[in-house]
């Protein structure tokens, strides 16, 4: 099985959804067997109880589950039913980790982050079923609530081979007006906090207002020590429909299959 791990970075709400849902379409259109998992870092069990007004509306899944309206996407993105087993919150390994610790598994242990919480996060990224598992994590590198994920998938990386695994950040570069430029120093910061959490980015996925120039480019791959063809600009576009597309044409599956050893298989195409 290969991943695909996906952070952000600088703020939320750039389109780390919108990327990774048109990521694994993408993939599937290229005959890879995909399924997706939307960590969420915030305490609640299910979206079931939060304010729609603070959270955007509530997404309720084939069977039953009330899950972040994220799910849509992948839903819509992909054409295949969302269930329970594609969400993952804090709230729900918290539960289960306490649980457990009430009825005697952990023998006497004393039941901790690391390694309770954490073996809780892996054995629930491993119970999908994917030639291809895209996991995006919810919230910002630097989030109090993300450290526990994150600290999962660094250890699933080396249990699992890194060979098996493709890092995705997903930054933002704001435009300056006043100066007329674009400003990098948020996403290297980003990219220095993943990297003190022992986490190495393969790909930097740029999300900015307007098309990036090529010495904005070259300097994110410098300070991110990552190769330049592996450094994407995504800006805002009118239907984020189109971003699987967008994302063809810049030849992303091919680099993911390069990284990842995927084989893949033009199905011939069907983007509606
Ligand atoms: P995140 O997962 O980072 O919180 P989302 O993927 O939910 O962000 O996107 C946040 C908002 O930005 C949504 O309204 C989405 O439609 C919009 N958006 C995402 N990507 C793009 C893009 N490439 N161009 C224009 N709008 C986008």
């Amino acid at each position: 099985k290969k991943y695909v791990i996906v952070t952000g970075g600088v703020l939320s709400g750039i389109g780390k959804g919108i990327f990774s849902a048109s990521l694994a379409r993408l993939m599937k259109e290229y005959g890879v067997d995909v399924n997706v998992l939307k960590i969420d870092p915030y305490l609640n069990v299910d979206a079931g109880t939060m304010n729609p007004n603070q959270h955007g509306e509530v997404f309720v899944t084939e069977d039953g589950y009330e899950a972040d309206l994220d799910l849509g996407h992948y839903e819509r993105f992909l054409g295949r039913d969302m269930t329970r087993h594609n969400n993952m919150t804090a709230g729900q390994v918290y539960l289960r980790v306490i649980e457990k610790e009430r009825q005697g598994k952990y023998l006497g242990n004393t039941v901790q982050i690391v390694p309770h919480l954490t073996e809780e996060i892996k054995d629930r990224i491993r119970s999908l079923e994917a030639e291809l598992l895209v996991v995006e994590i919810g919230g910002t590198v630097g989030d109090i609530e993300g450290e526990v994920f994150l600290e999962a998938v660094r250890e699933l990386q080396m249990e699992e081979g890194r060979e098996n695994f493709l890092f995705a950040h997903v930054t933002y570069v704001p435009y300056l007006r006043t100066t007329n430029e674009f400003k990098t120093k948020p996403t290297q910061q980003s990219v220095q906090l993943l990297r003190r959490i022992g986490i190495t980015p393969d790909m930097i996925i740029v999300r900015s207002e307007f098309p990036l120039d090529v010495p904005s480019m070259n300097k994110v791959a410098l300070f991110s020590g990552v190769p330049r063809e592996f450094v994407i600009n995504l800006p805002d576009t009118k239907n984020v429909y189109e971003v699987p597309e967008i994302l063809r044409d810049m030849g992303l599956h091919e680099k993911i299959s390069s990284k990842l050893k995927l084989d893949l298989k033009d199905t011939g195409f069907n983007w509606s």
